[in-house]
């Protein structure tokens, strides 16, 4: 079984488990780790011989948990620490956060036509996330970053921007006017107020990296999670040397919905519950759609597997912008996606439980899994998901600790 086929089918077996009714709020759910969308995995390393050690950070914006397994506890160590370095290099330079960063460096230059000196590293994000633009039709799109500031997202106070802000915004996200040198060495953007966000792609790409560094430090297998991306190598603790990674229920994130035994590559979730606001009711997440300069409606989160860190991210986003429709042409056009495998949860657009019972609210969500040629529709009902989270659950919501 390939690597990128055995993510698919992992996948498939949590829609499998939710037909056949086995997704249980009860059965299915667990502790969820201190690290978003990770279930806990045994604690003891999957190969006898192996120690296995693990550490959580803080880094870019979110929790970085990470666990190596190598001959002895130096080496695991070393290989922990090894990815930790790897992680924060490229948060100093990808990061939109950072005035001092290399993508923060490259907005200041927009509109001036000068070149901006890159590192190779922050080259090959860039031109790597400017091809899955032109792939995604410009769904993903590096150029975002005005319009996440314009909604709030960056740190700013919430809002709704209005239509006027909202069109002039819209003229500078536009991946074609990024310009990356001959050499490979500089870049810049070609509209005075442009600026580069990597967000939804940022992740994925350094979790790639840092498995790099681990297995070059000596580490057998690993697990590497950061904010809802996680990435895996080597030989997992789950059955078959798998690694059981949970998806977590968008509506109550303590829950896991399901579960995905992961052979290698990465599993990405994007929610609308990682940044959002609500305004009337409405709830405005940090996932813009390029085309209307507003926040996707109704998706709750969109979970993919991939062989790598980046596909698994990058598609994470992409997809909650198409949706399945075009998402499902995506996946079956695009060379090197083959193996990818998504998972839709949509249709509540408002918030559940009884506190934020409102007008127009819809019932638990439905869902659309895509794995090699199969597409699937289920509901998952209100078993599927934990009580009280949504509308027209009847049981009463959980209080909470
Ligand atoms: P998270 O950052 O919560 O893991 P994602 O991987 O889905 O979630 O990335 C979302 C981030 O991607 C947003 O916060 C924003 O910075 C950026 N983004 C939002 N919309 C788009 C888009 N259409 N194309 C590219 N990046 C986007
Ligand atoms: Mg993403």
């Amino acid at each position: 079984v390939s690597r990128a086929l055995g993510a698919a089918l992992a996948v498939a077996a949590v829609l499998g488990a939710a037909g056949a009714g086995a997704i249980d709020a009860g059965a299915a759910a667990g502790p969820a780790g201190p690290a978003r969308g990770l279930r806990d995995v045994a604690a003891r390393p999957a190969d006898p011989d192996t120690v296995r050690l693990e550490r959580v950070w803080p880094a870019m914006g979110t929790l970085f948990r990470a666990a190596a397994s190598a001959t002895d506890s130096a080496a695991a160590l070393a290989a922990l620490r090894a990815a930790r370095a790897t992680v924060a290099r490229l948060d100093s330079l990808l990061s939109s956060y950072r005035p001092d960063s290399e993508v923060s460096e490259l907005g200041r230059g927009a509109g001036s036509g000068a070149w901006v000196d890159l590192s190779p590293e922050t080259v090959r994000l860039l031109v790597s996330s400017l091809e899955w633009a032109r792939r995604t039709d410009g769904a993903f799109d590096p150029t975002v970053g005005p319009l996440v500031e314009a909604w709030g997202f960056r740190g700013g106070p919430p809002r709704i921007p209005n239509p006027a802000l909202l069109d002039s915004v819209r003229a500078l996200v536009d991946w074609r006017a990024v310009l990356v040198d001959r050499d490979g060495r500089s870049a810049r953007l070609g509209r005075a107020g442009m600026e580069i966000d990597l967000g939804g792609i940022g992740k994925g790409y350094a979790l790639d990296r840092a498995a790099e560094t681990m297995r070059a430090a000596g580490a057998s297998a690993g697990m590497l999670d950061l904010g809802g991306n996680v990435r895996v190598f080597g030989r997992g603790p789950g059955p078959g040397g798998t690694w059981p990674i949970g998806i977590r229920d968008p509506r109550c994130p303590e829950r896991v919905l399901g579960e995905v035994d992961l052979d290698s590559g990465s599993v990405a979730t994007s929610g609308d519950y990682e940044r959002f606001f609500e305004r009337g009711g409405e709830r405005f997440s940090h996932i813009l759609d390029p085309r209307t300069g507003r926040p996707v409606r109704g998706v709750l989160q969109v979970t993919v597997a991939a062989p790598d860190g980046l596909t698994a991210d990058v598609l994470s986003t992409a997809l909650f912008v198409l949706g399945p429709e075009a998402g499902r042409r995506l996946l079956v056009r695009e060379p090197g996606v083959e193996g990818a495998a998504a998972l839709w949860m949509s249709g509540v657009r408002r918030e559940g439980g009884a506190a934020g019972r409102r007008r127009g609210s819809a019932g638990p969500p439905s869902g659309v899994l895509l794995a090699g040629e199969r597409t699937e529709r289920f509901d998952l009902g209100t078993r599927a998901t934990s009580a009280g989270c949504y509308e027209g659950d009847t049981a009463k919501p959980t209080e909470g600790p």
